[in-house]
């Protein structure tokens, strides 16, 4: 299964992609099974070092990625960055 949502998931833009410091790795680091908390760890640490990180998180808020580590972030951590910041787009009006 994981394996699957790996292959078929969004990845990032050949332009985050140059800078990825996650170039190399197993992909299955970044699509830790439910649980895995060492996984998930160990990715954040790769994603920690790397000059994409906001990029890479930027896009995986905008395609709104549920499987994978990305940006430094888990997609239940993204979740809760997207609620946050619509609550603060409604307390300043701002319409998207
Ligand atoms: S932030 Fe993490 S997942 Fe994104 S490109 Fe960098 S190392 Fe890869």
């Amino acid at each position: 299964m994981a394996d699957e949502i790996a292959h078929t998931a969004p990845r990032p833009t050949v332009i985050i992609e140059n800078r990825a410091a996650c170039a190399g790795y197993e992909t299955s680091v970044f699509f830790p099974r439910e649980g895995d908390i060492a996984t998930v760890e160990k990715a954040k640490d790769v994603c920690r070092r790397c000059p994409a990180l906001r990029d890479c998180l930027m896009q995986a808020l905008r395609i709104d990625d549920r499987f994978a580590i990305l940006g430094g972030t888990t997609p239940s951590e993204r979740q809760l960055i997207r609620r946050r910041l619509a609550v603060r787009q409604r307390e300043l009006g701002v319409t998207s």
